[in-house]
C-alpha cells in the first residue's frame, strides 16, 4: 500500500494509523462528513476505501483510488493513511483526520450535524492559499 501511494502521488512521507475514531467510523461511513473546515487541508471530503486484507494489492489499489485529489484516506475496518511533503506534514494530517473523526462523532451524539460540502471545502482552500493562512512568516 505504501509503495503504491508513493508511486501514485507526490508523497515524500506516509503515516498509517489505526486511530480509534477513524477506525470506528470506517465501519459505518463511505465518506467522512466535514463538520469543520479543517478538512480542506486534506484536499476535500475524505473517502473510505473498500475493505481488503492488509498487505494485498486490492487494499493498495483501493487506497490509491480513494486518495484521488486528497492527502488522506480512510481504510474500511482498518485505519487511515495520510501523506505529505515531509513526515511532520503527514503526521499532522493524520492527527487532523483523527480529530475530524472525533468531532464528527461528538456532533452525532448531540444531533444531526450540519456539514460542509466539497464546494465549501474548496472555497476554504482557495481562501487559505490567497491569505497564506497558517504560515508563520507572513
Ligand atoms: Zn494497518
Amino acid at each position: 500500500m505504501h509503495l503504491a501511494v508513493y508511486q501514485a502521488t507526490d508523497a515524500a512521507a506516509i503515516v498509517h494509523t489505526h486511530s480509534p475514531f477513524v477506525v470506528a467510523l470506517s465501519a459505518v461511513l463511505d465518506v467522512l462528513p466535514a463538520v469543520h473546515y479543517a478538512m480542506a487541508g486534506l484536499g476535500g471530503l475524505v473517502r473510505v476505501a473498500p475493505y481488503a486484507r492488509f498487505g494485498t494489492q486490492e487494499l493498495a489499489s483501493g487506497a490509491v483510488s480513494a486518495l484521488a485529489g486528497r492527502t488522506a484516506v480512510i481504510l474500511r475496518n482498518h485505519g487511515a493513511l495520510t501523506y505529505g511533503a515531509t513526515l511532520g506534514q503527514a503526521y499532522d494530517r493524520a492527527r487532523t483526520l483523527e480529530w475530524l473523526a472525533r468531532v464528527y462523532w461528538y456532533a452525532c451524539q448531540a444531533g444531526t450535524p450540519a456539514t460542509l460540502d466539497g464546494d465549501a471545502l474548496a472555497e476554504v482552500s482557495a481562501a487559505t492559499r490567497a491569505l497564506r493562512y497558517g504560515e508563520r512568516d507572513h
